[in-house]
C-alpha cells in the first residue's frame, strides 16, 4: 500500500475550505478512497508525483487536455514568450486569436468560423444558443457529457425544470431513439448535438456502428435542424481534424477544448459561417478571459507540435498495440474485465452481474494498480500522450496482468 500520509491530511483540510475538499468527479470517492492521492505535487512528461513523493505513470492525461505530455517545454515556451515579449490580458484582442482561427479553418473540416471559450461547458452552452438563434426553434437533442451548464447537467440540483424541459436524451447508437423523438418533437428542434464517440461516464467506451453518424446527420438535414459535434475530448486527438474528420461526417457547429492547447485554458465553437454569424448581434457572448492570449500561444505551439513530430500517429500506434495486449490479457483471464476505446482512448470496466461483485472486482483491479504506481481512472476512460514511451505502457501491461491474476485468485 502508498504512503499517502500527506494527501490524506491535505484533503482533510480540503474538506473544511471546500465543499467537497475538490469539485465533481475528482473527488476521493471517485477512485478508490483510502488508496488513490488526493492531490498531485508536479508531472513531467507521461510521469506526475503526488505530495507524499510517489510518482505514477499517468493515463488520465487531466482529463484530456494532456496531448504531448506535462510541462511540455516547446509549449510553456511559447506562453512564456508572450508573456515577457508582449503581454496577455488587454481591454482589446491580440491578432494572434486571428492566427489561431486561420489556423484552425485549415485543419478542421467544418470550421469556416471560430469563436474562442475558455470552458468546454461554455461553448456547448454557445453552440446550442447559436442553434436556437439561427433556427428561431426551441427543442435540443442531446448525447453525451457536454458539461455542467443548466440546460444539460445532470445532477437537477439548484436548477428549475424549466431551464431544461426543452431537452431530450437519446441513445448512443441508437437511430430509432433519436427518430423517436424527433417525429414527435422534429419540427420545434434547434439541435442535436452529440459527441461523436460515445463515452458514457462508467460505462464502456462505444465507436460509431457502420452509418450511425451518417443517419444522424440525414436526421439532422430531413428535420432542418443543427447538427452539433461535441468534440471536446476528441478533437485534436482522434485526428488534427476531430472524429469529424476520422468519421467523414460533417457537422454543422463543432466543439472544441482538452487536447487543442496541451493544459492551457481553451475551448472554441466552430462552424458554419452562416450559422456562426449569429453571433455577430442576435446571439450574445462575451467574457473578460475570452481574449486572453496565454492558451492561443499555448494551442498555436501544441497543433504545430501536432503536426511536426505527426503525434497522432504515434499515438495511434502506441495505443492500439496497447489496446492489442491489454485485450489480449482479458481473454486470457476470463475474470470480468472488458476493454473497449479507440487507441487514443481506452477505457477498463467490469462486466455488470447480479450478485454486483464486479463492484468489488472494480475495486480490486484499480487498487492493485494505483498501489503498482499505475494512474487510472476506475470511471473515466484514459487516454494514450505522446510522452508514454513503450517503458511506460510495457509495464503498465504487465501491471494490468498482475491485477488481474489477483482477481482470478481471489474469492468473490
Ligand atoms: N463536453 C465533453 C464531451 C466533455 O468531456 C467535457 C468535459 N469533460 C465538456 C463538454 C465540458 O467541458 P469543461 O469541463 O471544460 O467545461
Amino acid at each position: 500500500k502508498l504512503n499517502l500520509e500527506k494527501s490524506m491530511s491535505e484533503v482533510a483540510r480540503g474538506y473544511e475550505l471546500t465543499p467537497g475538499a475538490v469539485l465533481g468527479i475528482r473527488r476521493p470517492y471517485n477512485f478508490v478512497e483510502g488508496e488513490y492521492p488526493n492531490y498531485f505535487e508536479s508531472g513531467k512528461g507521461s510521469r506526475i508525483i503526488d505530495l507524499d513523493g510517489n510518482e505514477y505513470i499517468d493515463y488520465l492525461c487531466a482529463y484530456g487536455p494532456i496531448i504531448m505530455g506535462y510541462c511540455e517545454e516547446e509549449i510553456d515556451e511559447a506562453v512564456i514568450k508572450q508573456i515577457r515579449d508582449k503581454g496577455f490580458c488587454f481591454s482589446l484582442t491580440q491578432s494572434i486569436q486571428n492566427r489561431l482561427a486561420e489556423k484552425m479553418v485549415e485543419i478542421i473540416p467544418s470550421a469556416e468560423q471560430v469563436i474562442f471559450l475558455k470552458t468546454g461547458s461554455a461553448a456547448a452552452t454557445l453552440a446550442v444558443r447559436l442553434a436556437r438563434g439561427y433556427t428561431d426553434k426551441t427543442k435540443i437533442m442531446r448525447c453525451g457529457y457536454h458539461g455542467w451548464h443548466d440546460w444539460c447537467v445532470e445532477v437537477k440540483g439548484g436548477i428549475p425544470e424549466k431551464l431544461y424541459e426543452d431537452v431530450y436524451s437519446f441513445k448512443y447508437n441508437d437511430l430509432a431513439s433519436l427518430e423517436e423523438l424527433l417525429f414527435e418533437h422534429g419540427n420545434d428542434t434547434a439541435a442535436i448535438i452529440i459527441t461523436p464517440v460515445g463515452h458514457p461516464l462508467g460505462n464502456k467506451i462505444e465507436e460509431p456502428k457502420p452509418g450511425f453518424l451518417e443517419g444522424v446527420r440525414e436526421l439532422a438535414d430531413k428535420y432542418n435542424t443543427i447538427l452539433i459535434f461535441d468534440e471536446i475530448r476528441t478533437g485534436f486527438r482522434v485526428a488534427l481534424g476531430g472524429a469529424q474528420e476520422y468519421y467523414g461526417v460533417t457537422p454543422d457547429l463543432s466543439l472544441f477544448g482538452k487536447a487543442m492547447a496541451n493544459g492551457y485554458a481553451i475551448a472554441a465553437v466552430a462552424g458554419k459561417k452562416e450559422v456562426m454569424k449569429k453571433a455577430e448581434h442576435d446571439v450574445f457572448v462575451s467574457s473578460t478571459f475570452f481574449p486572453n492570449s496565454l492558451s492561443f500561444a499555448a494551442a498555436l505551439k501544441t497543433i504545430e507540435l501536432l503536426q511536426s513530430k505527426k503525434v497522432l500517429e504515434y499515438i495511434w500506434e502506441k495505443g492500439s498495440k496497447f489496446l492489442e495486449d491489454i485485450k489480449a490479457l482479458t481473454a486470457k483471464y476470463p475474470v470480468g474485465a472488458e476493454v473497449s476505446g479507440i487507441p487514443p482512448m481506452p477505457y477498463i470496466t467490469f462486466q455488470r452481474d447480479k450478485a454486483k461483485t464486479y463492484k468489488e472486482k472494480r475495486t480490486d483491479f484499480y487498487t492493485q494498480l494505483i498501489r503498482r504506481r499505475v494512474f487510472m481512472q476506475p470511471y473515466h476512460h484514459g487516454y494514450i500522450c505522446y510522452r508514454h514511451t513503450d517503458e511506460d505502457l510495457n509495464y503498465t501491461v504487465k501491471a494490468i496482468e498482475e491485477s488481474l491474476v489477483y482477481i482470478e485468485e481471489k474469492d468473490y
